[in-house]
């Protein structure tokens, strides 16, 4: 599904290094989670494959499902498949939370050259889609985001990402203000969500999460790159340990 080789990245701005070949192939169907210390370059990677400016790739290459992502617009991104779990403006005053969604899903695909999902054919999947996850049909009139709880901009972008339908979520939970019930909420978003031909890489830095979303495979990151790639038994092994082991190991 998802396919990065020796991925190296910069920031545009400054002469700083931030991925240092980053090895990492995640299979169709598959949770990949990704551990490690503050500042080794986790959402970096996130920012990095959705696109996002700031950052420039002097080495390597990712790919989606054989296509070359770096390469694409953000959108053809989507297009073509991937969802960067918050990375839509945190609330956007005066655009209901129904007109948003159908934008982003008609745009999406328009540029897989589907014809656009009328009013009518997107209320109903919506609704559908709201019931299957809990979320409660009184939350898609409301301004995107305004005035939401934390679990309730949990529980939208769970949603967001059940109707745009990608084939590689990945989300980052930097946001250390996840409560447990936020947590579960999108534990129980992505468990809903998995499927054969669906793959995700959760991006934490706390195992807790990882209690919930039963990963298949665990990599350490540490400065810039997977230092150890293992099962569910390594996020374990962070929480006993912390990273100051792996850490040792690696030098
Ligand atoms: P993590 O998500 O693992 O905490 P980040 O990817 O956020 O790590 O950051 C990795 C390193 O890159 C940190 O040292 C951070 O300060 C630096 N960094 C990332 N983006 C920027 C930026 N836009 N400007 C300056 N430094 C940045
Ligand atoms: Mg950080
Ligand atoms: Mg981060």
């Amino acid at each position: 599904m998802l396919e990065i080789k020796n991925l190296h990245v910069k920031l545009e701005e400054e002469d700083k290094q931030i991925l240092k070949g980053v090895d990492l192939t995640v299979e169709a169907g598959k949770v990949h989670a990704i551990m490690g210390p503050n500042g080794s370059g986790k959402s970096t990677l996130s920012y990095v494959l959705s696109g996002r400016d700031g950052y420039e790739v002097t080495e390597g290459s990712a790919t989606l499902m054989g296509e070359d992502i770096l390469d694409m617009e953000v959108e053809e991104r989507a297009a073509a498949g991937l969802f960067l779990a918050f990375q839509y403006p945190v609330e956007i005053p005066g655009v209901g939370n129904m007109t948003f969604l159908r934008t982003a899903v008609n745009a999406q695909r328009k540029a897989r050259g589907q014809e656009e999902m009328s009013a009518a054919e997107f209320l109903k999947v919506i609704r559908e889609k709201a019931k299957s996850l809990k979320i409660d049909a009184e939350m898609l009139k409301r301004p995107v985001n305004v005035g939401f709880s934390g679990g309730e901009k949990k529980r939208n972008e769970i949603l967001q990402m059940a109707m745009l339908e990608p084939k590689m979520c990945i989300l980052d939970e930097t946001d250390s203000g996840l409560d447990v019930d936020a947590m579960k909420l999108v534990a129980d978003g992505v468990n809903a969500l998995r499927d054969e031909g669906r793959a995700f890489l959760v991006i934490t830095h706390y195992q807790r999460l990882l209690d919930h979303i039963k990963p298949d495979v665990v990599h350490i990151m540490a400065n810039g790159r997977i230092i150890k790639t293992g099962g569910p038994e390594l996020a374990l092994e962070v929480e006993n340990h912390g990273y100051a082991d792996l850490l040792a190991e690696e030098v």
